[in-house]
């Protein structure tokens, strides 16, 4: 690799994706081309964004309450236009999925019916510094059963002066707390570090001591090649404006292993759209579970959300997750070496530490670098130059070079950007 634009447009010209960052909006508010990084925070824009939600707004002019059942994609089942392709994206079969709510609300609805403390099987693993919501979430979740969160929420922890969770100490904490353990939740990809997780050992260890295994994919959706059925994780969940680029705040998505398809014992907040289709416009009451993941929808479709979904899937559909983590790891490795090499190049006046993985296999298309020295104004100069990326405190930017948009003459700038800051700044 070399840090050179020639370089960065010779991976360019040879992307087998490269057509794909024309399909998307690259934001214009910057007088230089943008070079945006936080795909991982909010994805860009589809341009064919629009034409999806314009379907749905002319057909509820047409039709007012009959887009319900007329309309070009019924409103009835509408999220049904989305389920064989999110499954795809995820690795589940489609009656593990649904699209619905937002993510925070299907991680309680998740809960609910997946940590049913009974006895002393009531402890949760989580990760330390998990996403604040998700730490929030565990910590109500443990209230509202009236255990004691001092005890009952155990959270794995980096070892001292490391920034990644060892795996082993996962495991071993599992088969610690044995049969004490009622579930291991975690984020598959960590927002912070970019640390990916094994989830299948995870969930074979929780398994081993008959805990239950969930996982929050918000970084992972679109970004990591999951395949949560054949690793027999018991539930997850995931937002779809992050990585896979369907809108501030859209709809989100959730996977229950067909394990627990046919359930209907399980405890669950319940609603009408989780009621058994052919009878739900009966409403009658006795709640009766749809069968799979579509028994813990609550309500009906949000469908203009779910159209912005339906657009950025069917270019996911297109292209495929092979092809896609195929460019993630290169478009990494090539940011990976830019940092390494401008950190070398100026090591007197600041250096760079890269704590996501170096091994491909535990990270996807984010890179948290730790800035030894001024990082804020390095971040600043950075945005002041047109680059997007996300400043973590106490010194630490992440970026995410998203294998759709991003190019390598991105990588290429950011790395000018950032060595232009360097020197300016000493
Ligand atoms: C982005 C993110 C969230 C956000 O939750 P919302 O309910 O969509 O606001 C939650 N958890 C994790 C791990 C995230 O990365």
């Amino acid at each position: 690799m070399e840090n050179t634009l020639s370089y960065a447009q010779q991976q360019d010209a040879n992307d087998s994706l490269r057509a794909y960052r024309d399909r998307f909006f690259l934001p214009t508010f910057h007088e230089n081309q943008v070079r945006y990084f936080t795909g991982n925070s909010l994805g860009l824009q589809p341009k064919s964004v629009g034409s999806y939600i314009q379907q749905e707004l002319d057909d509820w002019a047409k039709w007012g309450v009959e887009g319900h059942f007329h309309g070009k994609r019924p409103w009835f089942s509408y999220h049904e236009n989305l389920t064989e392709k999110i499954a795809k994206v995820v690795g589940a079969l489609p009656g593990e999925v649904v699209v619905t709510h937002s993510l925070t609300t299907n991680l309680h609805l998740l809960m609910v019916s997946f940590f049913a403390p009974q006895g002393k099987r009531k402890k949760i693993i989580c990760e330390a510094k998990a996403f604040p919501s998700d730490q929030y979430a565990l910590e109500s979740q443990i209230k509202f059963h009236g255990l004691d969160l001092a005890t009952d929420l155990i959270e794995i922890a980096p070892r001292e002066g490391e920034h990644l969770i060892n795996e082993e100490d996962i495991l071993a904490k599992i088969a610690e707390v044995g049969e004490e353990l009622a579930l291991v939740m975690i984020g598959g990809v960590n927002y912070y570090s970019g640390q990916l997780f094994d989830m299948k050992k995870i969930t074979e260890a929780a398994h081993a001591v008959g805990a239950i295994a969930g996982f929050d994919l918000a970084h992972a959706a679109g970004n990591i090649h999951l395949k949560l059925h054949d690793w027999g994780v018991d539930f997850a969940a995931w937002c779809s404006y992050k990585y896979l680029n369907s809108s501030p705040g859209g709809v989100s998505g959730m996977y229950v292993h067909e394990r627990h398809a046919n359930r209907p014992e399980l405890p669950r907040f319940a609603g009408w759209w989780g009621h058994d289709k052919s009878v739900r416009f009966l409403m009658e009451p006795g709640f009766q579970p749809m069968p799979g993941a579509e028994g813990w929808q609550l309500s009906n479709a949000p469908v203009l959300g779910m159209a912005a979904h339906l657009a950025s899937l069917d270019i996911f559909d297109e292209v495929g997750m092979e092809k896609l983590c195929a460019k993630r790891d290169q478009l990494t490795a090539y940011l990976e070496f830019i940092i390494d090499d401008i950190s070398n190049k100026h090591k007197d006046l600041c250096t760079f530490e890269i704590i996501t993985p170096r091994n491909q296999a535990q990270r996807g298309a984010q890179l948290s670098m730790l800035v030894h020295g001024k990082g804020k104004a390095i971040f600043d100069k950075l945005s002041e130059a047109g680059v997007v990326a996300d400043w973590r405190e106490p010194n630490v930017i992440r970026l995410a070079p998203v294998p759709l948009y991003n190019s390598f003459e991105d990588v290429y700038y950011f790395g000018k950007h950032l060595a232009d800051a360097i020197v300016e700044l000493a």
